[in-house]
C-alpha cells in the first residue's frame, strides 16, 4: 500500500503513522523528521534547509523532491510507503505521480483554532519519535514511552506556528482538491482522540 498522509501542522500525522505504518507492515517517511536529521547531522543540503524551516517556510521542491525520490528507491519501500508531511505542494505531488503514484490519501482534519494549542504544547521525543502534549505529561522533559529526552521543537513557537498554518492554506490546502480529483483522498476527523483517529483512519483504508 502506498499512503499519504496530508493535513495541517499539528493534525496528528506524525502520531498516526507510527501505528497505520507498523499495522500496514510499510515505512513511515516523514521529510520533516529527514530534514531535521539533516540539520543535526550539518549536511549541506541540512545547513540550507535550516533557515527556510526556521522562518515556517517550505523548502524548496527540487530538493524534497531529490530527498524523497532517493527514500523510496531503498529496498524497504517495495511493499509500499507511508508518507508524512509529503507532497506539501502541487509540483511535488506531480513528481511523486512518476516516482510512485500513491493507492489512498488520507486527510486528517483539524480547525485552525485548536491548531495553536496543540503545536506550542507538543513535545517530542528524539529517540522513538513519540509525540505528546504537555498537558498530559507527568514530567514534560522525559518521554513517557521510551525514557529519553523530549524537546519543544525549534519550529513550534507561535509565530512560527501562525506562518507555517499560513502556508499549509496557500501551498498544501490545494493538494485536497488534487487528490479528490483522482478519487484517491478518504478524509478522517483529526479533532478526536487519538485512537478514534486510528479507527477512523483503518475504516478508511478498507
Ligand atoms: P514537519 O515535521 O512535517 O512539520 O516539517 C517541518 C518543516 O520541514 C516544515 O515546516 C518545512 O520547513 C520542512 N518540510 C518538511 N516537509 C517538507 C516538504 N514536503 N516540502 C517542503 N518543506 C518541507
Amino acid at each position: 500500500m502506498k499512503l499519504i498522509f496530508l493535513g495541517p501542522p499539528g493534525a496528528g500525522k506524525g502520531t498516526q503513522a507510527l501505528g497505520v505504518s507498523s499495522r500496514l507492515n510499510v515505512p513511515h517517511i516523514s521529510t520533516g523528521n529527514m530534514l531535521r536529521a539533516a540539520v543535526r547531522n550539518e549536511t549541506p543540503m541540512g545547513l540550507a534547509a535550516k533557515k527556510f524551516m526556521d522562518a515556517g517556510k517550505l523548502v524548496p521542491d527540487e530538493v524534497l523532491i531529490e530527498m524523497v525520490r532517493e527514500r523510496l528507491s531503498m529496498v524497504d519501500c517495495k511493499p509500499g510507503y507511508l508518507l508524512d508531511g509529503f507532497p506539501r505542494t502541487v509540483e511535488q505531488a506531480e513528481a511523486l505521480e512518476q516516482i510512485a503514484s500513491p493507492d489512498r490519501v488520507i486527510n486528517i482534519a483539524v480547525p485552525d483554532e485548536c491548531l495553536l494549542d496543540r503545536l506550542t504544547g507538543r513535545r517530542v521525543c528524539g529517540k522513538c519519535s513519540g509525540t505528546f502534549h504537555i498537558s498530559k505529561l507527568t514530567d514534560p522533559g522525559v518521554c513517557p514511552v521510551c525514557g529519553w529526552t523530549l524537546t519543544h521543537r525549534d519550529d513550534d513557537q507561535p509565530v512560527t506556528i501562525r506562518q507555517r498554518l499560513k502556508v499549509y492554506h496557500e501551498q498544501t490546502a490545494p493538494l485536497i482538491g488534487y487528490y479528490e480529483g483522482k478519487g484517491k483522498l478518504r478524509t478522517v476527523d483529526g479533532d478526536c482522540a487519538p485512537e478514534e483517529v486510528l479507527a477512523s483512519i483503518l475504516a478508511a483504508l478498507e
